[in-house]
């Protein structure tokens, strides 16, 4: 989707401090962090919102959440959030899905 900061992080056009990637899913750190923890786990795929998850999306919504659980566990985090802001009303200010991780001391809802 032209014009989309994720998907023109996915094509490699705009840096970022990437946790993880592979041809579905990525994982990079907030360029401006809620929480001393906060990495952003997105679908390559331009999704919207939840909003917009079909059921053909299943296998890749839950591997989103998978992978936060994974980058938290490697990283010992002790607990944490996932969250998902759906809507201008929900707090979302990037119209392509994405889940926020959010750990450490002061972590608050974004
Ligand atoms: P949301 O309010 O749920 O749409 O959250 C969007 C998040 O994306 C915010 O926490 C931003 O700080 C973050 N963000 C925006 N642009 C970038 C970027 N280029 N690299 C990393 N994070 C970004
Ligand atoms: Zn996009």
């Amino acid at each position: 989707m032209e014009g989309c900061v994720f998907c023109n992080i996915s094509r490699g056009e705009i840096k970022t401090d990437f946790v993880f990637k592979d041809e579905e899913i990525m994982a990079f750190n907030d360029i401006n962090p809620s929480a001393p923890v906060h990495i952003l786990v997105v679908p390559r795929k331009h999704l919207i919102s939840v909003k917009d998850l079909s059921d053909q999306d299943k296998d890749l919504a839950g591997k989103m959440i998978l992978k936060a659980r994974d980058v938290a566990k490697e990283r010992n985090l002790d607990g944490y959030k996932l969250v998902f802001n759906v809507g201008r009303l929900g707090g979302q200010i990037i119209d392509h899905l994405h889940l926020h991780l959010l750990s450490g001391k002061g972590a608050r809802l974004p």
